[in-house]
């Protein structure tokens, strides 16, 4: 019996229409435990290396953890891997809902999707149940609109993925939608599930998780719940989620403004979490098993629309990015992309890169169909986001992100296209951040916050130091924060709640049998983030320290405006922390990992293959 997993591995090969379970590997599970392990154990393992990203060939891993679906607090996150059409190396995004428990319910630890379906499908798992259904109907609709045809034809408590025209249109930052607005947004996951002719994804599970022993995981659940509700940081971050990050960015000069020329938006106000609940949010709305719901489900009566956010990223990157100041336009786009299915941030941030472009004449209104691409402009942002999913004129472009437009635009765009190893910097500006610069650069699926938020770290020890602790802090936190999406919760309870990171192993142990320190568990987690790294190595031929590298905006242009002004990062200083940063983890000056690394994280017989 294998404690605390599914118990099966779903694989479809749409191609073949055939459908096939096997038994989850308990050695995998010990080495990789799930979730984001999962997802590059099979895609490092199975993928034919130098497959065309938006090819049958590709696979979709989409996979809970052990914790998921379980009593542990915020245990609703999934992982969604495979190779990323945006960047040419590895994705991986994480996405929250009620879809990871119902999987597990299912019983299955990851659902691999392989090959191309012949014509629109939609996969339908009712437990032992698994069809190829036709989704010829659903074709050509929005993500928020199919999955509400899909619970209504199969029933409430079916958990719905669903793409739009932007995955069926091969965006490269297309999502899988969830839940009516979560979202695993970034590196073109939808792109992929597209490619492969599938819009949808409905799941139902009835059989619940095996657990070693019930009597300690119901002590140890019951502890963590108590400790969220004696937090402090509760009543703050449920009444406002993440769009209570809004004042303090601007506050500190870290909210990306006019694609990155700043660090605070004039009139950020009327975006940050206070104005928000009072003019648009109607109630909180949680993940599967969250004591501390951050989403909020919201109206707005300027465009009568319904939809669960603003997140802080997306009034971060649609709104200064865009230099976009109320918060019922940032709502409406964030509405329109969901609907659409693509990524608020890197279309933010490609929007943002083309209102730069049109005001510095090198696009005109020519390039553009005449629409006044300038910042601030709401009306310009809804109908790039029709452009880009559609991939009309301009949007064509667009939809490669900001690397590939700034190649066609030129004229030295490629300074301010925003990006790093191809996917679009998310909402943090670093003109005076080098750690959390750093974290961008490193990042294991491109230009991403959420592996490493050492911003605060900078705070801490002093925003303009250079030092090798800069380089620990963004190492030890690539390690702890995706640890979670390899477990399959979330990671917030820990962040804003401030919950012991060390009650998490006896519940972990309680649900598998399996007896493992934190200490253990971040190991794992380095095994995980130096495969990526392999991976990476292997799949894009010239990979290597110049992929690290973030634009030349953040070393050579100061920031204009805010509390930062006049700040940046010199490039020999994050020359320096990259220096710092390969050394601490034994890797080469391009950042390949040495013999002894390998040989310390049983990854040997892997890089044989690279
Ligand atoms: Fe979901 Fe927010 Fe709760 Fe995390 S804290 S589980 S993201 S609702």
């Amino acid at each position: 019996m294998l404690y605390g997993y599914g118990g099966h591995i779903l694989r479809i090969d749409l191609s073949a229409e055939s459908i096939v379970k096997e038994p989850t590997d308990p050695k995998i599970a010990e080495q990789f435990l799930g979730g984001r392990g999962f997802g590059i154990y099979y895609l490092f393992s199975e993928l034919p290396n130098g497959a065309n990203p938006l090819g049958p060939e590709n696979m979709l891993l989409i996979s809970p953890g052990p914790l998921s679906g379980t009593l542990v607090p915020g245990a609703g996150k999934l992982d969604i891997t495979c190779k990323s059409p945006l960047t040419g190396g590895y994705a991986s995004s994480s996405v929250g809902g009620i879809l990871t428990a119902e999987i597990k319910y299912a019983g299955y630890d990851s659902i691999i999707l392989t090959g191309k379906a012949s014509k629109p499908v939609y996969i339908f798992v009712d437990d032992d149940k698994v069809e190829i259904r036709d989704a010829s109907d659903l074709w050509g609709l929005g993500s928020l609109t199919v999955e509400e045809i899909l619970k209504k034809r199969l029933g409430e408590e079916f958990q719905i993925a669903t793409i739009g025209q932007g995955g069926e249109n091969g965006v490269k930052y297309a999502c899988i939608t969830t839940d009516y607005g979560r979202q695993a947004g970034r590196g073109g996951v939808g792109a992929v599930m597209g490619s492969k002719n599938v819009k949808a994804i409905a799941v139902r599970g009835t059989k619940g998780i095996p657990i070693a022993d019930v009597k300690a995981f119901r002590k140890a659940a019951r502890t963590l719940y108590r400790e969220c509700k004696k937090s402090e940081g509760l009543e703050v971050w449920q009444k406002y989620g993440t769009a209570g990050v809004v004042t303090w960015a601007n506050e500190i000069g870290a909210f990306p403004t006019r694609n990155f020329s700043s660090g605070m938006l004039d009139g950020y106000e009327s975006l940050g979490g206070e104005l928000m609940r009072e003019k648009i949010v109607v109630t909180d709305k949680g993940c599967f098993g969250c004591p501390s719901p951050c989403g909020k489900w919201s109206h707005s009566k300027k465009y009568d629309i319904r939809l669960e956010g603003p997140e802080y990223e997306t009034s971060a990157m649609v709104g200064g990015d865009c230099a976009i100041t109320d918060i019922e336009d940032v709502a409406y786009a964030n509405y329109v992309a969901d609907e659409l299915g693509i990524d608020t941030i890197s279309a933010g941030n490609a929007i943002a890169f083309a209102m730069e472009c049109y005001e510095r004449g090198i696009i005109t209104d020519k390039d553009t169909d005449g629409v006044q691409l300038t910042f601030g402009n709401a009306e310009a942002v809804f109908t790039m986001l029709h452009k880009i999913a559609h991939r009309e004129g301009i949007g064509d472009i667009l939809a490669e992100g900001v690397k590939h437009a700034s190649q066609v635009f030129g004229k030295g765009s490629e300074a301010f296209a925003i990006q790093a190893k191809g996917m679009e910097f998310s909402g943090y500006d670093c003109h005076a951040a080098p750690s959390m610069l750093l974290s961008y650069m490193t990042c294991d699926v491109g230009a991403h916050h959420n592996r490493s938020w050492s911003i605060t770290y900078d705070l801490q020890v002093g925003r303009e130091k250079i030092t090798p602790d800069k380089a620990a802090k963004v190492i030890e936190l690539q390690h702890t924060r995706p640890l979670f999406d390899a477990l399959g919760a979330c990671r917030l309870q820990w962040v804003e709640l401030g919950l012991d990171l060390n009650l998490y192993p006896p519940a972990l142990a309680a649900i598998t049998g399996i007896e493992r320190s934190w200490e253990d568990l971040l190991k794992v987690s380095e095994r995980i983030w130096n495969l990526t790294r392999l991976f990476w190595f292997r799949e894009v031929p010239d990979f290597g320290r110049a992929w690290d590298m973030p634009p030349a905006r953040f070393y050579e242009e100061p920031a204009v405006s805010g509390p930062t002004k006049g700040s940046l990062v010199a490039r020999q200083d994050a020359e320096k922390l990259l220096d710092m940063y390969y050394e601490q983890r034994g890797w080469d000056a391009q950042g390949r990992p040495l013999p002894d690394k390998l040989e310390e994280l049983g990854l040997v017989e892997f890089a044989e293959k690279v």
